[in-house]
């Protein structure tokens, strides 16, 4: 195994052999620098190595090896060239649209998700018609593969967040797939974490990778300023307001370390007049489908989450975290700090400790998790005007048509300030997924709009209309 050395400049992305199509995708997303890992993994990814990436949420893994895939695919040739396995649905959501966002400018491209939580009538049906790439969970990848999936074209697969995947019980779902696919190929590895296990399974499907490793050293690390409070057990849920109040966090993820309470603290909150709304096991995938996009639209403005609901919730500058219970392990309080202060924003991390915990943070503190600073909680002014964290200036409008009803944005905006008389100022983030699309829209002109709006005529066809509870 080799390793890459540590680039001495910051590179820029045109030195990093790309070609003319991803540096239009890069310059267009107004990436200007790329990160560690892209730095030290196109290069070799580009030349066709094996890679087992070490690196930290939110390093920016997905353009790294998004690339160089798009860069071999062979457009004419409509058969499965690559594979992406991830460990949720989530996940594979988010790595296959910014796939598809990556490769824009390769017409033809067809990329298809497999992933369980949707029917696998239409995913057959896209496959029959020829897709050049595939992102799945490994059941359900597994699941096809029982059915026929080919992938003897394939050229390149990708274990994403393969840490996160053993956790999840997938080892024999991923080895099971590993043996089935071509040789030779190109094999990459991403995990947070190096334990026993990944090094096992690089040793085992891996040819010479270059091994890269992104720590969290000082000039990479996301400023994340950590405070933690002590708190009596029946003042949890006062000291969480009393937070979120004193802090004002544009939007706020929760941490709770078991559904029961991410359900009780979420109803708790709503009850004091907070946006909030819960992300737990218990929901199906259409009601997490819908916390989610209410959340990344900024109609709820605080998640209450356990951790394994949070895991595939990608939000871009996440002004805040707090950890209503304190995590188990060192590796889990990493995992939940980490989603704040991403990609250069920076973000603040409070952990709510009892009486119990004193052990777990000390465990953290051992583990190097940086500095966190000890503070009473906030006390707050009971006649203060609630924060933003309170008041939700926008609502959330479901449509009942998307990617498959070959809808764009500019088409629901067209609909929506046409037939619906709309002013474009109104309308917030567009988001389409593969049966539906949710739009954000100020409450005021939401309210007014419902008792009329129940569908909507896009594109010469009527779509149901409804406001997202
Ligand atoms: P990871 O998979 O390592 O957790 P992602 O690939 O999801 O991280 O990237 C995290 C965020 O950083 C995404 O919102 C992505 O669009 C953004 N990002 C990726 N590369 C760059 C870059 N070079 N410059 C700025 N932002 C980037
Ligand atoms: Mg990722």
């Amino acid at each position: 195994m080799t390793t890459a050395d540590e680039p001495q400049t910051t590179p820029s992305f045109n030195d990093l052999g790309l070609g003319e199509q991803s540096l239009r995708v890069v310059r267009e997303l107004r990436f200007e620098q790329p990160t560690p890992i892209q730095a030290q993994a196109l290069p070799p990814l580009l030349a066709g190595r094996d890679l087992l990436g070490e690196a930290p949420t939110g390093s920016g893994k997905t353009l790294a090896f998004a690339l160089p895939i798009l860069e071999g695919i062979d457009l004419a040739n409509r058969a499965i060239q690559a594979l992406v396995l991830c460990p949720t649905r989530e996940l594979a959501t988010q790595v296959a649209a910014a796939i598809r966002t990556f490769g824009r400018h390769r017409p033809g491209l067809r990329v298809v998700l497999l992933c369980g939580g949707t029917p696998a009538a239409p995913q057959r049906k896209a496959l029959e018609e020829g897709v050049h790439l595939v992102v799945g969970t490994p059941g359900r990848v597994l699941d096809h593969l029982g059915r026929g999936l080919d992938l003897s074209h394939l050229r390149t697969v990708v274990l994403d967040e393969a840490d996160r995947m053993l956790d999840m019980g997938f080892a024999e779902a991923v080895q099971a797939i590993l043996r089935t696919l071509p040789t030779p190929r190109q094999t990459l590895l991403f995990s947070a974490t190096l334990p026993a296990t990944i090094a096992a399974m690089s040793r085992t499907w891996q040819r010479h990778p270059v091994h890269v490793r992104v720590a969290e050293s000082a000039d990479h690390k996301p400023l994340i300023r950590q405070i933690v409070h002590p708190v009596a057990p029946q003042d949890r849920q006062a000291a969480l307001g009393a937070v979120l109040r004193a802090h004002k966090p544009a939007s706020a993820l929760v941490f709770c370390n078991f559904k029961e309470s991410a359900r009780g603290v979420a109803l708790l909150l709503a009850k004091a007049g907070f946006a909030a709304d819960a992300l737990h096991g218990d929901l199906d995938q259409r009601e997490r489908d819908k916390v989610m996009a209410k959340f990344r639209n900024g109609t709820v403005k605080v998640l209450v989450a356990t951790d394994v609901a949070a895991r595939g919730l990608d939000v871009a500058g996440l002004a805040a975290v707090v950890q209503f219970e304190f995590p188990s392990s060192p590796e889990v309080y990493v995992h939940r700090i980490g989603r704040t202060g991403r990609a250069g924003v920076p973000g603040l991390a409070v952990a709510l400790v009892g009486p119990g915990d004193a052990e777990k943070l000390a465990a953290c503190e051992a583990a190097g998790v940086g500095k966190i600073e000890r503070q009473p909680v906030p006390t707050h002014n009971p006649h203060h005007a609630p924060g933003p964290a309170s008041s939700a200036a926008v609502d959330t409008l479901f449509i009942s048509g998307g990617r498959k009803d070959k809808l764009r944005a500019s088409d629901i905006l067209g609909a929506l300030t046409g037939e619906a008389g709309l002013q474009a100022s109104v309308i917030g983030r567009i988001e389409i997924g593969e049966r539906l699309t949710y739009v954000a829209i100020a409450q005021p002109v939401l309210g007014q709009l419902v008792g009329r709006l129940q569908s909507l005529r896009i594109k010469g066809r009527n779509f149901r209309v409804e406001r997202v509870q």
